[in-house]
């Protein structure tokens, strides 16, 4: 394949399919509620980006900065920035992927005690294998195996966020 990817998992067309189902469940779901949008940095982009080509519903955007990874490990504790005022309103959550759960559920507990009214999740990956957390997203673009990724916004350690497509980070590479 070439030097650091050991199989792709989406391409770009496979990637648009998805980001098209996520935006279809805004789009059912959220009429007439104006949800704010939160993505969660840095990797919920381009996806999150990318998906709102799609909505066609009103919206209001903001981002937190969420991270927990070192390297390819969750570190299990989150450092979170502040968060935007989010009282008696429609929340989405976007990030680009769910693992162990900490961070949506992290998140999301910190959106509950600022009174949020509804608290939805999307993610384009699912790395279901790995919860730690007892948390689903109410909507993900695809279940995955646990090997770590990158591509389309995920890094290893702040590279590799621009490739087009999402692929399996060889294990010499961190290894
Ligand atoms: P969690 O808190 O659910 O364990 O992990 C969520 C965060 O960890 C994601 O927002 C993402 O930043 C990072 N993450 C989890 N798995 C991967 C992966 O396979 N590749 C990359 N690049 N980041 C990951
Ligand atoms: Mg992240």
């Amino acid at each position: 394949m070439n030097d650091i990817i050991d199989k792709i998992i989406l391409n770009k067309e496979e990637i648009d399919f998805l980001n098209k189902k996520i935006a279809k469940y805004v789009n059912d779901n959220y009429e007439n509620k104006k949800p704010i949008i939160i993505g969660l940095l840095e990797g919920c982009n381009p996806f999150l980006n990318d998906v709102l080509k799609y909505i066609n519903i009103e919206y209001d955007l903001c981002y937190i900065k969420a991270s927990s990874y070192l390297g390819t490990k969750s570190q299990g504790h989150v450092n979170i920035s502040n968060i935007p005022s989010v009282n008696n309103r429609d929340v989405i959550i976007f990030d680009d992927i769910i693992d162990t759960g900490n961070t949506l559920y992290q998140v999301s507990n910190k959106l509950k005690e600022n009174n949020a009214l509804s608290i939805k999740m999307c993610v384009l990956l699912d790395k279901y294998k790995n919860r730690i957390v007892d948390i689903q997203a109410d909507m993900v673009g695809i279940k995955i195996d646990s090997d770590f990724v990158i591509g389309y916004g995920l890094d290893y350690n702040g590279l590799y966020r621009d490739l087009p497509y999402i692929g399996i980070l060889k294990k010499e590479i961190y290894e």
